[in-house]
This record gives structure tokens, sequence and C-alpha cells, in this order.
């Protein structure tokens, strides 16, 4: 039993889990859903919803406000992916080593401009997560999830990827926009100087701290030393002050006495 549930999970036969949140990690149903969206509490991967502005839905809000004709200037929608792309490689980049990251082409209101990015490392995901909820990226605030999407192959369109898929930008499987290979690699490259320079300022800036406060202290102590210095010195001086003023004081008691004793004499 337990295997037959593990087998269909996520599956068209699970009548429990969402197949489409579980595999793509968005469902066209949303909160409605008939079945369940498991959302998880910890994932490698992080879901930065809406965040791209498809060029599609933009032609179509500028046609609507216009009323004239939806045209995409391919050229400048694709300048613009490739510039936001970059921004986004490079600003996910610093909370760790990216595995892949994913910028959806699909135009349903559920996936439209949606950002899926996976680390190497859970850890980093959780640090980009907090850092980037709720901050602003080109004049939107940003709604970042884990998300339950580790294999993207179990993920993506396959006959999109063919270059066949009949449903279009409607589909409900990942439309991933195409990249050139070189950008991704020069761009891991960027990303792993930045990565290794900001580790190296932050590695100068610790030595420097600890530096300031190896003489932070060597200063204190040396000012512990003089005023243990000072106060010896200052015991001492006045141990010998007392010590000559007992002196005097038994060398007057004797001269008293002599004088006494010669008073006496003379008497
Ligand atoms: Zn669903
Ligand atoms: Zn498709």
């Amino acid at each position: 039993m337990a295997k037959h549930l593990a087998r269909i999970h996520g599956t068209e036969e699970d009548k429990v889990n969402c197949p489409f949140y579980f595999k793509i990690g968005a469902c066209r149903h949303a909160d409605r859903c008939s079945r369940l969206h498991h959302r998880p509490a910890f994932s490698p991967t992080i879901l930065i919803k809406h965040v791209y502005r498809h060029p599609v839905r933009l032609a179509e809000l500028k046609q609507a406000a216009t009323a004239g004709e939806a045209i995409v200037d391919r050229e400048k929608a694709l300048e613009e992916f490739l510039c936001f792309y970059e921004d986004m490689f490079l600003e996910l980049s610093k909370y760790g080593p990216i595995e892949a990251l994913h910028v959806c082409d699909n135009l349903g209101d559920h996936m439209i401009g949606h950002v899926y990015c996976k680390f190497m490392e859970e850890e980093d995901a959780a640090d980009a997560l907090q850092a980037m909820n709720g901050r602003f990226y080109d004049g939107r605030k940003m709604e970042v999830e884990f998300s339950p999407v580790t294999d993207f192959r179990e993920a993506r369109c396959r006959d999109f990827d063919e270059g066949s898929c009949a449903r279009g930008g409607y589909c409900n499987f990942l439309h991933v926009k195409p990249l050139p290979m070189c950008l991704i690699r020069s761009l891991e490259d960027d990303a792993q100087y930045d990565r290794r320079r900001v580790d190296d300022e932050r590695r100068d800036k610790e030595r420097e701290e600890k530096r300031a406060r190896k003489k932070e202290k060597r200063k204190r102590r040396d000012g512990r030393d003089r005023d243990r210095d000072d106060r010896r010195r200052s015991r001492k001086s006045r141990r010998s002050r007392s010590g000559s003023r007992s002196r005097t004081r038994s060398r007057s008691r004797s001269r008293s006495r002599s004088r006494s004793g010669s008073y006496s004499g003379s008497d």
C-alpha cells in the first residue's frame, strides 16, 4: 500500500496530491485546487513569482491602452530578456552557486513571469529567499517561495523543448526560455569571480578587525602595565617618604631625648 502511494505520489492517479503543483510548482487552480498543494518548508529551489515582465503581456497591455496592435519587437525583447537574466543570475549568485536558473515563457496567469532558481545548497536557497522576499525589483515587490521542483526534467514541457508544443504559451508544463549556453558559462564565471572577491574582502576585513582587536588589547595591556608601574612607583615613593618621615620623627625623638637628657643633665 505504502509502495503504491509512493509510486502514484504527484501523478494523475494520485487523488490527494496535485500533480501539477508537485511537478511544476504551479497549478492553474491555485488555492481553489481540489487536490493538495504541499508547500515545502525547505528546498534547494526558490520560485520568484511573476518577476519577469513577459513581452507578450507588455504588448497586450500597451495594445489595451492605445487600442493599437499588439506587436512584440523581438530583438528588443531578447535584449531585455538577456539583461534581466544576467541581473537575476548575478543577484542570486550572491547567496551561493546556482545549479539552474529558469525563466518561464508561459503566458498562463499562474505561471507568467515565474523565475525558478535551484541552488547547489539548500541553505543558500533559504538565505536568498529571506533576503529577496518582499524586496523590490523593477518597481515590483518580489514574492518568493520554496518550490517543490527539484528535477526540472519533470517540470519542463518536452514538446516545447523540441519546438513543437501545440498548447503554446498556455501550456501548463514549464516552457523554459532558451538561452545561449555561452552566456550561462560567462555568467557562471562572473558569479564565481564575484563570490571569490566578496570572500576575499570578508577575509581581509576579518583580518583587519582581528589586527585592530589585538592592537586595542595591547594598548589596554600597556595602559594597565603603566598604571601598575605608576601605582608601584607611587607606593614606593609613599613608602620612602613615610620612611624618611618616620626616620626624621625618630631622629627628632632621639634629639628631644638627648635634649631632655641634657636638660636632665644640666639640672
Ligand atoms: Zn493543483
Ligand atoms: Zn508545452
